[in-house]
């Protein structure tokens, strides 16, 4: 290994006595690259020439983070490469910080994608993603005088180093323009005329697997103009400045990611992305298609599925529609049929504001064809309705995908597919019961769940090496590939040796992110406090608010007590706000505003600290999770679709405080009731006062005077100067009747967290509880989320490209 660094170092003409972190970063990654590169081209390869049917996932967003470490684990070399930096003298963890983040995603949906991924390539499935490659990501985030600040994140400065051009295979995608149709033989053609032509040109990041040699394939969709710049004379400026104009206009397409999580905006930039995305993947899709099977896509089902994440690519369904019909002269039946067969659905979210809707009108000067295409699918679905399902004529324009001048994208979805999937248990019943009852009841076997799952590679193994060895000295490494093994540690739950080993390396951990809080707000933490986390996109259902109103509560209680006895806390925050989310903004404000008071009034006497890490990715959330005591997981009851982060903190050894929300309510069904902190409002509570009522914040003011403090405190400036602001919080919830329940569930949180405070003064039931939840963790691994999907919705198998 050692040689093989030099090498590469030597080829760059510097030596390791010259080199900087940055040139040892570049030579690793040159010789990963090689390495990966073999088994890439012979993956590929085996995938052009068998017959397996290949997975396709669409999404708008991955969330990748960065690969090197995944690269050396999957490939076994980690070890090596580190002994080796050091006989260079070079820290490997200094070195793998010149990767850039890929921050291609806004958190739990993106981030599903990039676990799905991981799992495809590690269980050997054919699977590969589709997505944009924006050419800035989510943004940064900054946090001045207690507000957040946005800047761009212009991640691709340096050059992606996995990534891959492959400008051969590009293809064109239009927009705008009329359709002309003709009579040819008989049958109607399509002629797009003065459409505007965009290049898409394909960047391909291998996907390595686990062990296994199998490389897959992440290809990302970058818009150029399809115009040669060499034809326009610089100095003929009134056209040139036209064409400058125009080649910005096109590379606007995969420019920037939207930032808004679980909320759409209905803007025309966004619906060309989705087109973009869905037509450049589909047609690479079905160009490899006939070069293996010809042109008969009767097949097609059979050997491709298109799985699509959240409605956002579902243009799939008319785009493919439009392929088989007016590119390969299919009709209208034959095609639907394939199509139904070929795509399926995953719902994230009932959020009414994050469903997705196009105003027709926009939609149809943008997609001319694709919006004839729609109009027919929405025809023909009315009719069946009014023809064959007598008692639904009256939901006809409830039901229909086109009405009152919006496409509604999630009917769509769930019309041209053969599957929908929610992705906890909880969210596929509100889906089947509430949210899409009509659908569920018009296409009953559609409808199925697959709970929500993460990497245990990325999530335990890579970020938590000291745990996951001492998981290995006592079950063997077995669980790596088979995470359901994780189980086997419940003998040790009761084992006190083995209790005070994890315990060492939760401390350990603890003192490390402490160092890191230090280096970076320079709050100095303790590291025998309870780390209690709270790490997500800020949104309101997801009750960041909740939190601080606690944290405000003990603060207030301390000032009056200073001897009241609790366990020292440390309360960490992580959390981005969407730029145009102006609650979401105050309540950043109100934490740092409230942190900086609570962090520097000695009368606290250091019992809480509150510390709120700037620029929550996933990067920051891998140093964050393996020191969490406490994981935050605090939802409105019935929002939280899933959840994602609840499973990381749980597989890293920490005990969740949550409502009865999402992947929850499994967490509970696994550890037992005594095995995690659950409070406040059921789903079902929830949805009853939403449905009839019966719920009046003003009445929690006037008789809780914890609250009521902390409401008069927000009222009166007593967190600042810039009062203006925390009067929004107060006025949000006296006056709008808080719509996420946080006065409400106030209580019963409170509650819950003194009897945590409680539990965690006995150390061993602490430890038992926390062994408990890592045993049980392995059915959260995104293995076993893929190989559901693989068998019940894609029907695929493992297809080993190479023998073991
Ligand atoms: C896992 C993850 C999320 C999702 O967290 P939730 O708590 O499920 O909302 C968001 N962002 C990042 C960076 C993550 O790693």
């Amino acid at each position: 290994m050692l040689e093989a660094i030099n090498n590469e170092l030597k080829q760059f003409s510097t030596s390791a006595e010259e080199a900087s972190n940055k040139d040892i970063f570049y030579a690793l990654s040159r010789l990963l690259t090689k390495r990966i590169k073999q088994d890439w081209a012979l993956t590929q390869n085996a995938y052009d020439h068998n017959s397996e049917k290949q997975v396709y996932y669409f999404s708008m967003e991955f969330l990748l983070g960065k690969l090197m470490k995944v690269h050396l684990i999957n490939l076994q070399i980690l070890e090596p490469v580190k002994k080796a930096m050091q006989k260079l003298g070079f820290s490997l963890e200094e070195v793998l910080q010149y990767e850039h983040d890929a921050g291609l995603g806004n958190g739990g949906l993106g981030r599903l994608a990039a676990c799905f991924l991981d799992s495809m390539a590690s269980l050997e499935i054919p699977g590969h993603g589709i997505g944009i490659r924006y050419k800035y990501g989510l943004f940064e985030q900054r946090l001045i005088n207690q507000n957040q600040v946005e800047l761009p994140d212009y991640w691709l400065k340096d050059d992606y180093i996995w990534e891959e051009r492959r400008n051969e295979q590009s293809v064109e995608v239009k927009f705008g323009g009329t359709i002309h149709m003709t009579e040819r033989n008989g049958r109607l053609h399509f002629v797009h005329e003065n459409a505007e032509t965009v290049k898409a040109v394909p960047f391909d990041v291998p996907i390595t697997g686990y062990n296994n040699q199998t490389v897959n394939t992440l290809r990302l969709w970058s818009a150029e103009s399809s115009l040669d710049a060499a034809s326009y004379d610089q100095n003929q400026l009134p056209q040139y400045r036209d064409y400058l104009e125009y080649k910005q206009s096109i590379e606007e397409i995969s420019a920037f990611l939207y930032p808004d999580d679980s909320h759409e905006e209905g803007k025309k930039l966004r619906l060309k992305q989705q087109y973009f995305l869905v037509s450049a993947g589909l047609q690479s899709i079905i160009h490899s298609f006939k070069k293996k099977y010809n042109a008969d896509f009767s097949l097609f089902p059979k050997k491709i599925a298109i799985q699509i994440n959240d409605t956002h690519p579902s243009l799939v369904i008319p785009e493919l529609m439009r392929l088989l019909m007016d590119g390969e002269g299919l009709g209208w039946d034959k095609a639907w049929e394939i199509t139904t067969n070929t795509v399926a659905y995953t719902n994230h979210t009932t959020l009414s504001e994050a469903l997705e809707t196009w105003p027709a009108d926009m939609f149809s000067t943008l997609l001319p064809r694709i919006f004839m295409i729609v109009e027919e699918i929405n025809e023909r679905f009315c009719q069946h309705l009014w023809f064959h399902h007598e008692d639904y004529r009256d939901r006809i324009p409830e039901l229909a995908v086109i009405s009152y001048g919006q496409i509604k994208m999630a009917h769509l979805a769930v019309i041209g597919s053969h599957s929908v999937n929610g992705v906890a248990k909880i969210h596929t019943d509100i889906l089947k019961k509430k949210e899409m009852k009509h659908f569920y009841q018009l296409y009953p076997s559609k409808f199925n769940n697959k709970t929500n799952g993460i990497t245990h590679r990325r999530w335990l193994l890579q970020i938590n090496p000291e745990l996951s060895r001492l998981i290995s000295s006592a079950i063997g490494d077995k669980w790596v590939e088979r995470p359901k093994d994780l189980i086997k540690l419940i003998r040790y739950a009761e084992d006190t040796a083995f209790q005070d080993k994890a315990m060492e390396v939760k401390t350990y951990n603890k003192q490390v992110l402490a160092r890191h809080i230090k280096e970076h707000t320079g709050l100095i933490v303790d590291d025998q406090s309870i780390f209690d986390v709270h790490i997500k996109r800020l949104h309101g259902y997801k009750r960041q608010l909740l939190n601080i109103f606690h944290i405000v509560y003990l603060y207030n209680t301390l000032k009056e007590n200073p001897n009241l006895d609790i366990i020292p806390r440390t309360f960490i925050f992580g959390a981005k706000a969407a730029p145009s989310y102006y609650f979401a903004k105050q309540v950043i404000h109100f934490i740092l505003s409230a942190a900086d008071i609570i962090n520097h009034d000695p009368a606290i006497q250091d019992k809480l600290k509150v510390v709120f890490l700037e620029n929550y990715n996933v990067s920051l959330a891998e140093k964050i999770i393996p020191a969490a005591d406490v994981s935050e997981q605090i939802s409105t009851a019935s929002k939280e679709a899933s959840g994602t982060g609840n499973m990381k903190m749980m597989m890293n050894g920490a005990l969740t405080i949550g409502t009865l929300d999402g992947a929850n309510i499994e967490i509970k069904d696994m550890v037992g009731d005594k095995n995690i902190f659950t409070f406040g409002l059921t789903a079902d509570d929830v949805l009853h006062y939403y449905h009839h009522g019966g719920y009046n914040a003003q009445d929690i003011y006037q008789t809780d005077e914890r609250l009521q403090l902390i409401l008069n405190q927000l009222h009166d400036g007593f967190f600042g100067n810039d009062e203006k602001d925390f009067k929004d919080i107060y006025y949000h919830l006296l006056s709008h009747n808080d719509e996420f329940f946080v006065l409400k569930d106030f209580n019963s949180y409170e509650e819950t967290q003194e009897f945590v405070d409680q539990t965690y003064r006995n150390q061993q039931k602490w430890m038992t509880m926390s062994i408990t939840n890592i045993a049980h963790s392995g059915k959260f691994s995104s293995d076993r989320t893929i190989q559901e999907y693989a068998s019940e919705i894609w029907k695929v198998s493992k297809s080993p490209v190479f023998s073991r």
